[in-house]
């Protein structure tokens, strides 16, 4: 039996397990999809917010100034990227200034540091390629940048290395209460647990629902966005949002921790939990919202699109508490944005939860808070290349020509704990694949890659989820050329 099941893999899951894992305690994390993060925490703005935003009082308000602060040292600790660049609230007219002064003074009450509203001229200095209507911008030095689903790989792993069982491919279908706690029951067998944390993202109130009465409703809310090329990625130094109007939030045009171009995203209310495709009206519609931004967006240098869901709750802010009538049962619910950015905190908020519960829980004296360093060969000076390269010839072969990643990169993102096993689960570990080409030319090297690596037949390599087969039946080539081999064979028989 274990002590705790954390039900969702995504960031709060991961960060949940991750802090687990510094106690004594048997934990399990269990997701549906066949990697960490394959959820909402793959699809966001990846904006690390300062925490104006949120009304001072709320769950939101609180964990997301408490999350901002406490990024640069865990990310440190995770060996994942994290620049703290800053955000800007632009505003166009007189209406849009009223609407920053509002955020400047909500951001004060949440006592977010070195806040600033910005003139006309200090907008032009501090980013040049903005148009020049915007009459002024509400400055938060803290806003960041961060990538989501490395860092919930690094703290799967960190939790892994520690003995945190991570089960894959294991949908919670139905939990019932004993005596002793939760029996799970899954797709993938039982599994018994005294206490559980439900991070199922969009789908925490069915999981909340199969051991308490409904507390509140989740519906999904699709944002979809475009990237754009690395050559782009310096169109602006800071995170631009546009000032909240009676018609919406506005879309973000932001660089990324990789050196890309993001913009987005929209807002569409859905019935569907699932459906993460994009369309091309909403792409084009957030294409011209962010001419309100700047017009020197180059969209012809867009890479990819890519869409993600909010989980919206009824309740309007985080919700993280035990459950109605189900002891020892915590959800940690309706985490929309700002999720991401109070990740660390929830976390924190989370255990407490459970040490309130259960009383105070034993440290483990041998934790250590520091993943393995992560090899990123292009990051190297030539000596160390060189060095590396030595000790494993791996290095010495570049597999990805846009992002220059080495077989070595994609060998270590395998073999670690909670190491990647699709196409797309390498991607996003060591970034074969992000580039300009997206995969054209290293997509396959990586198939037989992980082929050789994890000891499956190439066909069973899967793109991202379940049954995302990248090759399917040999191709009529290969068929013709089988069908003439048999043919030589007869002949020399005969
Ligand atoms: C468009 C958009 C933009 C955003 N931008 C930002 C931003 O810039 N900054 C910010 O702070 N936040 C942002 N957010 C919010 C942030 O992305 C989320 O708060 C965060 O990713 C939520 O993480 P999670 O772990 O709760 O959910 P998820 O990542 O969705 O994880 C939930 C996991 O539960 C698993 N699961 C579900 N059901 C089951 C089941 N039955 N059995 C087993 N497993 C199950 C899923 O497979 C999934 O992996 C944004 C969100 C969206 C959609």
């Amino acid at each position: 039996m274990y002590d705790v099941a954390v039900i969702g893999a995504g960031i709060i899951g991961t960060f949940i397990t991750r802090e687990l894992s510094k106690f004594d305690l048997k934990t399990i994390m269990i997701d549906k999809e066949n990697d960490i993060a394959n959820g909402t925490t793959k699809a966001n703005s990846a904006i690390i917010h300062a925490g104006y935003d949120a009304k001072a009082g709320t769950l939101k308000g609180k964990l997301n100034a408490k999350g901002n602060a406490m990024y640069a040292h865990v990310c440190e600790e995770m060996d994942v990227h994290f620049k703290r660049i800053g955000s800007f609230v632009i505003a166009s007219n007189e209406e849009e200034m009223e609407s920053i002064k509002e955020l400047y003074e909500r951001g004060r009450k949440n006592n977010i540091p070195h806040m600033k509203i910005l003139s006309q001229e200090e907008v032009r200095e501090m980013e040049p390629n903005l148009n020049e209507e915007i009459m002024g911008a509400l400055y938060a030095p803290t806003a960041g940048i961060v990538s989501p689903w490395e860092l919930a790989v690094a703290l799967a792993e960190n939790a892994a290395d520690h003995g945190a069982e991570i089960k894959l491919e294991t949908e919670v279908l139905g939990i019932e209460k004993n005596e002793e706690g939760y029996v799970i029951q899954t797709n993938n067998g039982e599994i018994k647990a005294k206490y559980i944390f439900n991070c199922a993202g969009v789908y925490a109130q069915e999981i909340n629902e199969m051991v308490a009465p409904r507390t509140f409703t989740i519906h999904p809310r699709r944002g979809q966005y475009n990237i754009l090329d690395k050559s782009t990625g310096n169109l602006v130094n800071h995170v631009i949002f546009q000032a909240p109007t009676k018609l919406g939030k506005g879309v973000l045009v932001a660089p990324t921790v990789h050196g890309n171009l993001l913009v987005g995203p929209d807002a569409e209310d859905l019935d569907d939990k699932e459906n993460t495709a994009t369309t091309r009206d909403r792409i084009t519609f957030i294409q011209k919202k962010s001419r309100k931004t700047t017009t020197k967006i180059p969209f012809g240098g867009t890479i990819t699109s890519f869409a993600g869901l909010r989980a919206v709750s009824d309740v309007g802010d985080f919700i993280i508490e035990e459950a109605k009538d189900a002891k020892g049962f915590i959800n940690v619910a309706g985490i929309e944005s700002p999720g991401l950015s109070a990740a660390p905190a929830i976390a924190e908020y989370a255990i407490d939860i459970l040490k309130g519960i259960i009383g105070d829980l034993k440290e483990r004296k041998d934790f250590n808070p520091r993943r393995k360093p992560v090899i990123r060969f292009m990051e190297l000076s030539d000596e160390e290349k060189s060095e590396i390269i030595k000790k494993d010839a791996r290095y010495g072969r570049i597999i990805c020509r846009c992002e220059n990643i080495t077989e070595g990169e994609i060998v270590d993102a395998i073999h670690r704990n909670a190491g990647g096993r699709t196409v797309d689960g390498i991607k996003r570990r060591s970034r074969p694949g992000m580039g300009r080409c997206q995969g054209g030319f290293c997509g396959p090297r990586v198939m037989e890659i992980l082929a050789r690596e994890l000891k499956m037949d190439i066909k069973e390599v899967v793109k991202d989820r379940k049954e995302a087969y990248i090759l399917t039946e040999e191709t009529k080539q290969n068929k013709s050329e089988e069908a003439r081999v048999e043919n030589l064979e007869e002949t020399k028989i005969s």
